[in-house]
């Protein structure tokens, strides 16, 4: 299978191209050349079929012969060693938990998938392949989890000192071995104008083979197109989901629109954002008019220009009427959500997490006009991981912390200070 940038279909690389590189250097994204529907025989049993098992026909029928078949049922299910359950929380109402993966966000997927491609894809090579990434948040951890013990890899991780919250520093900081931590004396944006300074050293680049593992990369949406054929296929036969998606750089929802043109049926889709609201705005008026970005307590959605949105154009071939017919775009703002969080639990029982009250608030509009259809909510992070604002809403000690992440609070950090100078990458290279 071969890939094209979203700004020039005639630029086309192989596979292993689009994952190294990452970004075209005409700054569009790698877009596979064809998407053919999975065959009649698929549909004869998916239903029945697991997780990993429906994932690999998936990968298949996006990779081709990219990467042999036995190799990649192994990828697979190394990668996604856990379950994505649907849980009904009311009639007609689902939540999809993608939070079971070892940093409890549904960046576990693309990352740990990724991480068994690169290595794959760069045996052999001489060099050690080194990913640089800065991150804010969910990201390093699912990164930095992800590439731990991979073989032919290391990872280079900046964050801001003082920017990220303490379990999620420790998620950085506390695994050794091919993971180094980089505490940066400045801003996220600093962190990430150092790794973009040192990716356009072309020399810097080439000499130890550096790579990002950026949001953008095509072998992080992959897998995240899985779990919307695992939801799918538990409604009752002839359903047709509605997805509601809790949304920031939309690679949940791109995912999604390559699950339906590998042709999963879906009713309808739902954009379900917080004021960062871009999407939402060009799905009612057709104008694209990126802000910067605004904090909120869904914080892993304060997108301001979302950096899918060029994939999501190239789906519907720039056809604004042809999106805004497969998609809806709903905002709420923060008290809107802190709301649906104590409602929710008061009238389910179940806790929802910042992102995915965005997305129940949403649903519940859909089901205003269409009470029978059957909504399934992305729950895309573990409520642990926004414990003030959870225990604002339901109560000190009313948020339970999963083991995995509760065991890193008494491990030692292990991080080395940095100005924000991008010349000090170098050293660690
Ligand atoms: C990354 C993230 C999102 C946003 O997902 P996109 O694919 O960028 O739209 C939503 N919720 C959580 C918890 C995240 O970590």
């Amino acid at each position: 299978m071969q890939f094209y940038s979203t700004n020039n279909k005639d630029l086309r690389v192989d596979f292993k191209e689009s994952v190294i590189r990452s970004l075209p250097a005409d700054n569009g994204l790698y877009m596979p050349e064809s998407i053919t529907p999975l065959p009649d025989s698929f549909w004869e049993n998916w239903r029945d079929m697991s997780l990993t098992e429906l994932g690999f026909h998936v990968a298949k029928q996006i990779l081709g012969d990219s990467i042999p078949a036995d190799k990649l049922r192994e990828i697979v299910n190394e990668s996604i060693n856990f379950d994505a359950p649907v849980v009904t929380i009311a009639p007609h109402t689902h939540v999809l938990e993608l939070f079971h993966g070892p940093t409890l966000a549904f960046k576990d997927f693309g990352a740990r998938f990724m991480a068994r491609v690169m290595s794959y894809l760069t045996e052999g090579d001489d060099n050690l392949l080194t990913v640089l990434v800065a991150t804010s948040g969910d990201t390093g951890g699912a990164v930095a989890s992800a590439f731990h013990n991979i073989e032919g890899t290391r990872v280079i991780i900046l964050y801001p000192k003082g920017g990220v919250s303490e379990l999620q520093e420790k998620q950085l900081t506390t695994l050794g071995g091919n993971i180094t931590a980089l505490e940066v004396d400045g801003s996220f944006d600093d962190c990430q104008a150092m790794v973009k300074a040192n990716f356009l050293d072309r020399e810097l680049m080439e000499k130890h083979n550096l790579t990002s593992a950026n949001s953008i990369n095509i072998a992080r949406l992959i897998p995240q197109a899985f779990y919307f054929f695992n939801a799918a296929r538990q409604l009752e036969e002839g359903k047709e989901p509605v997805f509601v998606i809790p949304s920031g750089n939309f690679g949940n929802l791109t995912a999604g629109l390559l699950a339906q043109s590998l042709g999963l049926p879906i009713r309808h889709w739902i954009a379900a954002t917080n004021i960062n609201d871009t999407i939402p705005r060009y799905l009612a008026d057709g104008n694209y008019e990126p802000l910067p970005s605004t904090p909120t307590i869904s914080n892993a959605m304060d997108v301001g220009a979302p950096s899918n949105f060029a994939r999501m154009k190239d789906l519907f071939g720039d056809n604004w009427e042809a999106m805004r017919e497969n998609i809806s775009g709903l905002a709420f703002d923060d008290d809107e959500t802190r709301e649906a969080i104590r409602r929710v639990k008061e009238q389910t029982g179940y806790t929802v997490d910042p992102h995915g009250a965005v997305g129940i608030l949403a649903a519940e509009i859909w089901h205003q006009a269409s009470p029978d259809d059957e909504t399934i909510i992305l729950e895309t992070a573990h409520p642990s991981k926004f414990l003030p604002t959870m225990e604002e809403e339901l109560g000190k000690g009313s948020i339970e912390i999963p083991e995995r992440l509760a065991c890193l609070a008494k491990l030692p950090k292990v991080a080395h200070q940095i100005s924000n100078d991008p010349k000090e990458i170098k050293q660690f290279l």
